[in-house]
């Protein structure tokens, strides 16, 4: 087979030497970040007094570099209201110290959805942990010099697994499918996503609290394409990784003391599971409908201020990618004009 050009084949690494190499990297990268003066600790500055206050915002201007727009109080009032909505959104849908695999993958943006379809491919389970931890090795897109990525997720069903009935597939596959928290080790999910995942409880391991005002001020969209790949994987549960799965409880049944294993090369091709599947989420359709059936029964006895509330609903789905700018107008037309 000659497949060298193929970037699903570049997982030759042995999985400890990878896993070592991420943990090292995602070290110095979290000391770099607690120096940079240029972050926006959010809370934290809106906990200050005034005079303080405005001091470490002219910090945070001053060390941001004279490219970027300089941000005023106004602005971090806008940056608040926006976790407010974001965290009441959450709440609203449960979604809070944990969160599904399909909620993941619904709350995603289009165009991480679609570099997902079209670059990751490969899910590895590598390395089982205490506390309901499993790291997987994904391809990388090779674009930014990176082999692989690792996407880390905890189980959170995973003490109630310990004591549960015997392990069953059908048991493993609603496992699969329950709440989780996660990271990822790419730039994607440090700068754009850590700090969502942190307001929503379902961040695993580092925290984020600098606000992500430069890349994703909207705090719109919520997975790279690495952790979306592993999600739409886990949720379909493929007989590689549910095997993993099925060892990693078993491992903790028997020894909840136990150490972590990390699978050898040769170990790691049986816990790998090549996606062939195009289509991760056809762009919002499901969504569409239920706003547009909505719209359609309640449009004519809306007041306006719900009218108001169903095109804000509108615009965020816009903004988070789930519906595009032509269903978008048509939907609001309807509700604006009804
Ligand atoms: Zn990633």
């Amino acid at each position: 087979m000659n497949n060298k050009n193929n970037n699903e084949n570049v997982l030759n690494n042995a999985p400890s030497r990878d896993f070592k190499y991420t943990k090292k990297l995602n070290e110095q990268l979290n000391k770099a970040r607690a120096k940079a003066k240029s972050a926006l600790n959010l809370a934290h500055i809106l906990d200050l007094k005034k005079p303080l206050a405005e001091k470490a915002l002219q910090e945070v201007n001053l060390n941001q570099g004279q490219l970027y727009t300089q941000l005023t109080q106004a602005d971090l009032k806008r940056f608040a209201q926006k976790v407010i909505a974001l965290k009441k959104d959450f709440t609203g849908r449960k979604i809070q110290g944990g969160i599904t695999p399909n909620a993941i993958i619904a709350r995603s943006r289009q165009i991480d959805i679609k570099r997902c379809q079209d670059e990751i491919h490969t899910v590895q389970a590598i390395r089982l942990e205490k506390d309901g931890v499993i790291h997987f090795r994904t391809n990388a897109s090779k674009k930014y010099g990176a082999t692989h990525h690792i996407v880390s997720v905890q189980f959170l069903n995973f003490q109630a697994a310990l004591t549960a009935e015997k392990i069953t597939n059908d048991f493993l596959n609603a496992y699969m499918k329950g709440a989780v928290k996660f990271d990822c080790d790419c730039g994607r999910h440090r700068f754009w996503y850590r700090y969502i995942a942190t307001v929503g409880g379902f961040a695993y391991g580092t925290l984020e609290t600098a606000f992500p005002k430069v890349r994703n001020p909207e705090l719109t969209g919520l997975a790279c394409k690495h952790v979306i790949r592993v999600m739409h994987t886990l949720a379909r549960n493929p007989s590689a990784l549910r095997q993993a799965v099925k060892m990693h409880i078993a491992r903790y049944r028997k020894d909840p003391n136990q150490v972590a294993k990390t699978f050898t090369k040769k170990q790691v091709q049986q816990h790998t599971h090549k996606a062939t599947d195009k289509a991760i989420r056809k762009p919002n359709e499901r969504m569409l409908r239920e706003v547009s059936l909505f719209i359609k029964e309640k449009a004519k006895q809306m007041s306006l201020s719900t009218r108001e509330k169903a095109m804000a609903k509108l615009g965020f789905m816009l903004a988070r990618g789930e519906i595009t700018a032509k269903d978008f107008h048509a939907a609001s037309k309807k509700l604006l004009w009804k």
